[in-house]
């Protein structure tokens, strides 16, 4: 039988397919990593402090530490939520600028062994002996190349083309559009409601229909958004509103993007033979907050583990831990998530007293340990009960907003 070129092809190299790509290399495999040149990743870039201690992330890559993040609400209440201390020391959401942390993401991966290459996805083919071909171009119209591989990660983001031709059930994925504009960060005199240490989320139908608006501090820049499910919601058109809203329509605008997010993992994310899905291209971003960065290379790494007990023991069935082993760890989060979504956002009634709720500290508390460990917070059953008799009372429109 002839040899493999690779144990495992990473396709995209975003933080999902980076992660896989410098576990596995750093295990000793032969790792392709392949990604399309070019564009930057549209992120809002927030990270939890917690990444940069799983994934061993220098702080130098944050350009920002947001202390505080402000809820907005349909009538212009504002409730501050800061972040609060934890273990490690002060709390804060980190910004990271996608260019430069993706980029070095790959260089990692590339300095512990893996092979980089950079080239568009074309397809998966099967030699006679049965072993996946990976075959790629490096431009566009460029001839086909061919690689044979054992394995693949396609960690090629949302709408992910190895998903959609290789995992059954793959087609349709529920996404919320998000756009946003990185502008130049305001002097303190022009926009005397900007801060560049805190997060600021909009909570206003007229901004999001059913998810929300952003502005986050990027130091010299920040990058202002919204997302909606709504297919035909304007999205740069609401942008600019929300600008002139907020006074920050006059700040020079550096770039202007949107992608989708996919906000409900995959039913499925392997074939049964030899190919994983993971991060964006399995939908495993967070309902309600949008966070992918974190869960994109928490599952890469899961899907890495997978593919080399399967490159170890030859059963397919090994791939199948990549699925399980996260939804066991982040399943019960995204599901509370996706019911907070249905909820909470769906008119301005609920919105109003969704922020309100946000003025009570043990929200707050649960709400910063959970989103900067990334577990669901056992050491407080008091708040726990406190918040759920709340919530309750919330749902059943027993609170006055
Ligand atoms: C506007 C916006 C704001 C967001 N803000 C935040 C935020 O503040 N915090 C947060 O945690 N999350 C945020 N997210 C979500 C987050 O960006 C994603 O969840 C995360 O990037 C997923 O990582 P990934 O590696 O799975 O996919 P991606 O980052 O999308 O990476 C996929 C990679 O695959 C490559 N690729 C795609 N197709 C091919 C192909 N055919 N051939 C070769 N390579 C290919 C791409 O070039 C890319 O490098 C935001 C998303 C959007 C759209």
């Amino acid at each position: 039988m002839a040899q493999a070129d690779f144990d495992v092809a990473v396709i995209g190299g975003g933080p999902s397919g980076a992660t896989a790509a410098n576990d596995l290399a750093r295990r000793g495999l032969k790792v392709l990593l392949l990604d399309r040149a070019g564009r930057i990743k549209p992120c809002g870039g927030a990270i939890p402090p917690r990444l940069l201690k799983d994934f061993e992330i220098p702080e130098s890559l944050l350009v920002a530490k947001a202390r505080a993040a402000r809820m907005i609400a349909p009538s212009g209440r504002e409730v501050d939520m800061p972040v609060g201390d934890g273990p490690e020391g002060k709390g804060f959401v980190g910004m990271v600028d996608r260019d430069v942390f993706d980029e070095w993401l790959r260089e990692r991966a590339r300095a512990n062994g893996a092979t980089r290459i950079t080239g568009s996805y074309e397809r998966i083919d099967r030699d006679s002996d049965g072993m996946a071909v990976l075959v790629w171009r490096e431009g566009r119209g460029g001839p086909d190349r061919r690689l044979r591989v054992r394995s693949v990660i396609g960690a090629d983001g949302a709408r992910s083309a190895v998903a959609k031709e290789n995992i059954p059930g793959a087609t349709d994925v529920k996404c919320v559009f998000a756009y946003h504009e990185i502008i130049k960060a305001p002097e303190p005199a022009v926009a005397a409601d900007f801060d560049p240490d805190r997060c600021d989320v909009y909570y206003q139908g007229h901004l999001s229909p059913d998810f929300y608006a952003w502005i986050f501090p990027h130091g010299e820049t920040a990058s202002i958004g919204l997302g909606s499910a709504h297919k035909g919601f304007a999205l740069r058109e609401t942008t600019a509103l929300m600008r002139k809203q907020v006074g920050l329509d006059g700040c020079e605008t550096i770039r202007k993007e949107g992608a989708p997010i996919p906000l409900k993992p995959l039913k499925r994310w392997d074939n049964g033979r030899d190919i994983v899905v993971a991060g964006d291209a399995a939908g495993v971003v967070a309902p309600a907050s949008g966070e992918g960065i974190y869960y994109a290379m928490a599952c890469g790494r899961l899907a890495a583990d997978s593919v080399y007990q399967f490159l170890a023991t030859g059963k397919p069935a090994a791939l199948k831990q990549a699925r399980k082993a996260f939804m066991s760890k982040h399943g019960k989060v995204f599901w509370i998530l996706g019911i907070m979504q249905y909820f909470w956002y769906s008119s301005d009634k609920r919105r109003e007293r969704f922020v309100k709720m946000c003025a009570d500290p043990d929200v707050q508390y649960l709400t910063w340990q959970s989103y900067m460990h990334k577990e669901l917070v056992r050491r407080k059953p008091v708040a726990h009960a406190k918040i759920f008799v709340k919530d309750m009372g919330h749902l059943l429109g027993l609170s006055r907003a």
